[in-house]
């Protein structure tokens, strides 16, 4: 018998999904992936810090809650609480990346969702039903299929931008930007795209001064939101510009960065306790090649507005693998849940 509904994806989309779905008593079947050097279980949350901006989870003794929630056999994958966050005596932060998805986890499981730990390695979805290829075992058919494998941001790939990831290299401002370590000190972003300049504008807010490194002389980003930057006191544009190294040490984090000029040998170095990349994202889409339609960056293409439709009827798509535009955990979250009601939806409206 083929499944009801089968999710790739073990992001705040796919968990959200799973949690509409195995409460509409569809026992969702859920492959939450493995370990890869750009790509755990749990989506890109997994690599971030603590996590202000997801509603209901205010900063509080967060662990504790997490530690009643979440089965006790999972404890090991939870990083240790951050220290000197207190408030009243009692420990006083924000949700972790990794606590909140582990709830989220919790919250499918708690439903009857069923998980496996394996990738989805092929398709197929000339016919019906639909076929799943995991990367070990026999296909998995389904009436429906809800996609929400995410995207992952781009780095430069160097070894010290590598080693300083979350000592002060992030490619998310929204998420670490406000951090302490960020407070009133200069700043480095990365890229000369929308993204760069709104990431930016937003560090501005709490850094001593921001310094956009691009490659060329000339910004990508929409005109009025360069102008946006051009104009900021805040914001310095360092022209023609790469980086070259990250530098610093395991106790500070990052202190500076060697730049390398785009039209010359020139090299300068530029102090700095961050460094944000903001030089695009990849969905996570390489197994579905052919199969659905994408735009030219690989994002799957929902076909109908305010609907998780794709190309081919039954399959769904959820979060950033279709959205390149707010990649929020929130609007992920929010998106698959809605993969859920119209997966639910297209099962009642064909007797399945
Ligand atoms: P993007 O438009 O693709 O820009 C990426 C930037 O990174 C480019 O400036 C590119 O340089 C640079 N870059 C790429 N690889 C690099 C490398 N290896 N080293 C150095 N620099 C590199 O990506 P995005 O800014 O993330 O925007 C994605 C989409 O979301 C766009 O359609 C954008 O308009 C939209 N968006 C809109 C808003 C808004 O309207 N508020 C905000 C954010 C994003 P080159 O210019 O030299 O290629």
């Amino acid at each position: 018998m083929p499944e009801h509904v089968v999710i790739i994806g073990s992001g705040p989309a796919g968990w959200s999904a799973a949690i509409y779905a195995a409460r509409a008593n569809l026992n969702p079947l859920l492959f939450e992936g493995t370990p890869k050097p750009e790509m755990i279980p749990l989506g890109q949350l997994a690599f971030t810090t603590e996590v202000e901006n997801y509603a209901g989870f205010p900063a509080g003794n967060i662990r504790a809650f997490v530690e009643s929630a979440v089965a006790k056999d999972r404890h090991y994958n939870l990083p240790p609480a951050p220290k000197g966050h207190e408030k009243d005596g009692q420990p006083h932060y924000a949700v972790q990346g990794v606590e909140l998805m582990e709830l989220m986890k919790q919250q499918a499981l708690n439903f009857g969702t069923r998980v496996v730990g394996d990738d989805i390695v092929s398709v197929d979805f000339s016919g019906k039903p639909l076929k799943v290829q995991p990367a070990s075992g026999d296909a998995v058919e389904a009436h429906t299929v809800i996609i929400a494998t995410g995207a992952r941001a781009n780095y430069l790939g160097l070894e010290s931008e590598e080693r300083f990831k979350n000592l002060g290299v992030s490619a998310c401002a929204v998420c670490d930007g406000a951090l302490p370590r960020f407070r009133n000190k200069p700043l480095i972003v990365v890229g000369g795209g929308d993204s760069a300049v709104e990431e930016a504008t937003y560090l501005a807010k709490y850094a001593e001064t921001v310094y956009l490194v691009h490659r060329r002389d000339e910004l990508r980003a929409s005109k009025i939101m360069a102008q946006r930057a051009i104009e900021n006191p805040k914001i310095d544009i360092l022209w023609n510009s790469e980086i070259d190294e990250v530098l610093g040490d395991e106790e500070q984090g990052v202190t500076s960065v060697r730049l390398k000029s785009t039209v010359d040998d020139a090299k300068k170095e530029v102090a700095a306790a961050g460094m944000f990349l903001a030089i695009g994202h990849t969905p996570n889409t390489d197994f579905l090649k052919g199969q659905l339609h994408m735009n030219d960056k690989g994002y799957i293409q929902w076909t109908t507005a305010f609907r998780t439709y794709t190309s081919v009827e039954g399959v769904f798509a959820a979060g950033d693998v279709a959205d390149d535009y707010y990649r929020q955990a929130i609007t992920s979250s929010g998106t698959g849940c809605m993969a859920a009601l119209d997966a639910e939806r297209y099962l009642a409206d064909k007797g399945l």
